[in-house]
């Protein structure tokens, strides 16, 4: 049940430009219904035979905003309880239960002005789980004892996001308010916010608030519309409803100051440096047709030629830039500009500020050209005419948080287009972008502060600032080499299909390359993926460093150049993998060799200035550093790596390497690294086989390599343990939480060990988490699941606990596995045949769009050789089984001393538990351990 805040305006227009990207006309085979309920519940159908499986969500129209000042959290506390009994469905976990046996899943998060509850299940299933679900709204059981325990599991959330710096942030931001204005709520809670008996007050918040006017629900399903219609009529009419009276939420929340802006410097627990401009805006909820905050931001955040980002990367200042505006309740409308800062940007962010100004000030000269709408509209448009049928409950969720922003009649289209031209409201927008009305947010972690927030800890200072600095804003510099966006030569206009059939359409000493036509989607889009394999990423540490900032550097030099092109529908992306370098382009037909040519002919030279290298190399130590201070379950990842890749360079080896990189030397190492190479890669889409053959040429021909023979090619080597043998590890982090990383060696991969091993994985799964979660409190992240590493199997345990020490979640998970002997005994054959047609369903399913088949085809090309068939065999294989067999198996994993097993255990920074003799402590450790010869097992 995660929490999702709202961290301000911002992340509200990232999400309708996400759901730009998932709206769903031009699907033939989607049929939508909208209808209101008997009492005034406004629902929204769509049915389609295509999609795998149904979801639902309902959201609320309430959030933190409405907690009770004496109970803050109370609406996530309220989020959290329904999951736990209703009148129909008592028993804790059932829901849940019920969904894993079907195929499905389920969550939920809490917001400012709404509580979103969402999940997705086999077809078949789908009927009774609507009935499981609308009983959360229709009766829900608030049982005293999990209303008390519950807090704790509350409690545990928000010391998993205690250290995080987006969240510190965002509520101190929020703090920077009117006093008592509910923005500032500690919307997430905990056990202080939280303490005594809640359920008086529970009873009341739901009572008063939780009322079918103010719900939405939305369905996606293969049932037709009128099964849909029978179902939501059935399960959802007599849901409560009774007026509701929100509390007046006032829309001037911070008021502009005379002469000054305010400066609020956090001092962060990562070493980031950004700087974050936030200021309240025009009530964007009266400008659904022309989007203004949008059409603002696209000019501020462009990233080409003449930008603002361009300058400020010129002047050393910054390393990225995005802006947007967006309201989480329509009263609280922001506009904001986050800049990702260089150390010289750290030091002298009041020159940013002054070049933001004199961008500022130079368009409310200029204004906006037409042809920024024209373009932003015209993409918009095609997006939205052949985007991917989406499905599942994070799209469904999406629907229901849209519905309560948009009216029932425009919910489908709406929020995807920009209907009307509207320079006025851009001005609006325009003219609130002014220092007096303006928060500046510095976060670093060598800010000076004066103060402490209550809730997270965050040490942080406040302040008004006026006199010169201000002036310099007020009366900006002019705005030398800063321009407004060129037209865009690359919006497409002609696109057309094709028809054609797959084919291994190249195999040499060079290249193997397959190619399958798409003739799900029929959209003019093709993606291509090429990993172009060379010794020199992997084969040593330095050459792992020199690649990280070679990667960094060529797409920083392309990046003035691309832009333009990604704003048209391009992408291309150039990653790191211990194979070499992966190549991957995608988007419209039209132009998409252009963008090859322009990427290749650019791999291998180095355009970039000195000062932006130092910027990024800078950029890349921070990031690993930081990495230092993570999560402690990702920290137990780390050391999990560690310990079964046979060939893994540590953190400190790695920033070692990096420390004396130079700019020649990555120049240099841009020459030599594709002296030999073999291309691997698949091309899926719209496209024909010479023009799949011709894109081959293209990055051939602009490498100009030799080939690779196969002896040269990097494979990956996984450590094998001995029956019976026991690896643990422990370190203590800077976290403050503890973590758990179990892992049980299941053994050499075959098709028949595999199947066995996802339907154990699927029978354990949600008695694993109901025992570790639910009953014992455990902590909030609770994992488990089957695993593959090469040609290597394993079943593996994550639990990340606040409040209990590493070695007793070892215990725990212990005892679990010894206890499993009675799950499996009590296990029927129905239940068996459940879990079986429900791993089967997600083997099934499908990638929703070109770009999501296309990685999955790249996946069998490169990691199972070409062999496309192998979801079909493992499916057969799963088929096969016997429910003795699969029993026998789990019993033996779970309980035979002979399983060799890792347990990596993390201690918080506050643990002082002494570490047992037998515990590997030190990473040399791990290595040696590795050096001395280990046996291979047959299992
Ligand atoms: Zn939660």
């Amino acid at each position: 049940m995660h929490r999702i805040k709202i961290l301000s305006g911002i992340l509200i227009v990232l999400l309708i430009v996400l759901l730009n990207v998932s709206a769903f006309a031009g699907m033939d085979n989607r049929k939508t219904k909208t209808l209101v309920l008997g009492n005034n519940l406004e629902v929204l159908l769509m049915s389609d035979p295509d999609v795998d499986r149904s979801a639902a969500a309902l959201s609320v129209g309430v959030g933190h905003l409405y907690d009770p000042q004496e109970k803050m959290g109370m609406a996530h506390y309220l989020e959290h309880m329904l999951f736990l009994g209703t009148e129909k469905y008592p028993e804790v976990g059932s829901f849940k239960d019920f969904l894993t046996a079907h195929s499905g899943s389920s969550n939920a998060y809490t917001g400012d002005n709404i509580t979103n509850y969402f999940f997705q299940s086999s077809h078949d299933a789908f009927p009774e789980a609507m009935d499981r679900f609308s009983d959360f709204f229709r009766a829900p059981l608030f049982d005293k004892t999990y209303a008390e325990r519950e807090v704790q599991a509350v409690n545990n959330e928000f010391e998993k996001n205690k250290l995080q710096d987006g969240w510190r942030a965002s509520h101190l931001t929020n703090q920077v308010s009117k006093e008592g204005h509910p923005i500032r709520n500690f919307g997430i809670g905990n056990a202080d916010t939280l303490a005594g008996d809640n359920r008086p007050a529970l009873l009341e918040f739901h009572d008063k608030y939780y009322s079918a006017r103010i719900m939405r629900l939305s369905v996606l399903s293969k049932l037709t519309l009128l099964e849909l219609e029978r179902i939501v009529q059935k399960y959802f009419s007599n849901i409560s409803d009774h007026s509701v009276n929100l509390p007046e939420v006032p829309s001037d929340y911070r008021q502009p100051l005379s002469g000054k802006y305010r400066l609020l410097k956090i001092k962060t627990i990562k070493d980031v440096r950004s700087l974050s401009l936030d200021f309240p805006t025009i009530r964007l909820a009266d400008y659904k047709e022309s989007k203004p905050a949008s059409i603002v931001a696209t000019v501020i955040g462009h990233e080409g030629q003449g930008s603002l980002l361009s300058k400020l990367k010129k002047e050393g200042l910054a390393l990225g830039l995005s802006a947007g505006g967006g309201y989480s309740h329509p009263n609280l409308s922001s506009f904001g500009i986050t800049i990702n800062l260089t150390p010289k940007g750290m030091d002298k962010y009041e020159r940013v500020l002054e070049l933001v100004f004199s961008y500022i000030e130079m368009l409310k000269k200029t204004g906006f050209e037409k042809y920024t709408f024209e373009e932003t509209q015209a993409m918009a448009e095609i997006d939205f005419e052949w985007k991917s049928p989406q499905e599942g409950m994070g799209f469904m969720a999406g629907k229901a948080a849209m519905m309560q922003i948009y009216k029932l009649d425009e919910v489908e289209e709406l929020p995807y287009l920009f209907k009307k031209y509207d320079p006025d409201a851009y001005r609006a927008v325009l003219n609130t972008l002014t220092p007096e009305n303006m928060l500046v947010v510095l976060n670093g972690q060598n800010v000076e502060t004066d103060q402490v927030e209550k809730f997270f800890g965050t040490e942080y200072s406040l302040t008004q600032v006026g006199g010169s600095a201000y002036d310099k804003l007020t009366h900006p510099p002019e705005p030398e080499g800063m321009t407004y966006p060129e037209k865009n030569d690359f919006v497409p206009y002609k696109l057309e299909m094709v028809e054609e059939d797959p084919s291994l359409i190249r195999d040499d000493q060079y290249a193997k390359i397959w190619f399958k036509f798409d003739h799900k989607f029929k959209q003019p889009k093709v993606y291509i993926r090429y990993r172009i394999e060379t010794p020199h990423v992997y084969d040593t540490v330095d050459n792992l460093a020199l690649s990280k900032l070679y990667n960094l550097a060529i797409h920083e030099g392309l990046n003035e150049l691309t832009y333009p092109i990604s704003l048209a529908g391009l992408v291309y992306s150039i990653d790191i993998e211990k194979q070499g370098m992966t190549l991957s382009v995608g988007g419209y037909t039209e132009r998409i060799n252009d963008l090859l040519k322009l990427v290749a002919k650019n791999m291998k030279t180095i355009k970039i200035s000195k000062q932006k290298f130092g910027n990024i190399k800078e950029a890349v130590l921070r990031d690993i550093r930081n990495r230092q201070l993570g999560q402690a379950y990702m920290r137990a990842s780390y050391f999990h790596r560690q310990l079964w890749q046979v060939k893994q360079y540590t953190e400190e080896e790695l920033l070692a390497a990096l420390e004396p990189i130079t700019l020649e030397d990555v120049r240099q190492y841009s020459q030599r690294l594709y002296e030999r190479v073999y291309a691997t890669g698949l091309v899926h889409g719209n496209w024909t086989v010479a023009e799949v053959k011709s894109s081959v040429n293209i990055l051939l021909g602009e490498l100009s390599s030799l080939p690779l023979a196969e002896n040269e090619r990097y494979k990956e080597e996984v450590a094998v343990l001995r029956p019976g043998e026991k690896v643990r590890f422990s370190q203590q982090v800077q976290d403050n939480n503890n973590a758990l990383y179990y892992t049980l060696q299941v053994g050499e991969r075959s098709m028949e060990r595999q199947a066995k091993l996802s339907l154990i994985a699927s029978i354990v799964e949600s008695d694993f988490y109901t025992q570790m979660r639910t009953n014992q409190q455990l902590g909030y992240i609770v994992w488990s699941f089957e695993n593959r590493m090469e040609e290597r199997l394993f079943f593996k345990m994550i639990i990340q606990s606040s409040n209990y020490s590493p070695f007793e979640l070892q215990k725990r998970v212990e005892a679990w596995m010894d206890k499993t002997d009675g799950l499996l005994s009590a296990l029927s054959d129905e239940e068996f045949e459940r879990h079986r047609r429900s791993l089967i369903v997600s083997l099934e399913k499908q990638g929703d769009s070109i770009g999501a088949v296309a990685s999955d085809l790249y996946y069998y090309a490169t990691e199972e050789d070409g062999n496309f068939q192998f979801k079909e065999q493992l499916v057969e294989a799963v088929r096969k089984l016997s429910k003795d067999d699969v029993v026998a198996a789990a019993k033996k994993l779970f309980q035979s001393p002979q399983v060799a097993r890792s347990i990596i255990l993390v201690r918080s920074n506050a643990n002082d538990d002494a570490v047992p003799d037998d515990v590997l402590t030190t990473i040399d450790q791990i290595k040696n351990r590795r050096a001395t010869p280990v046996g291979v097992i047959p299992q």
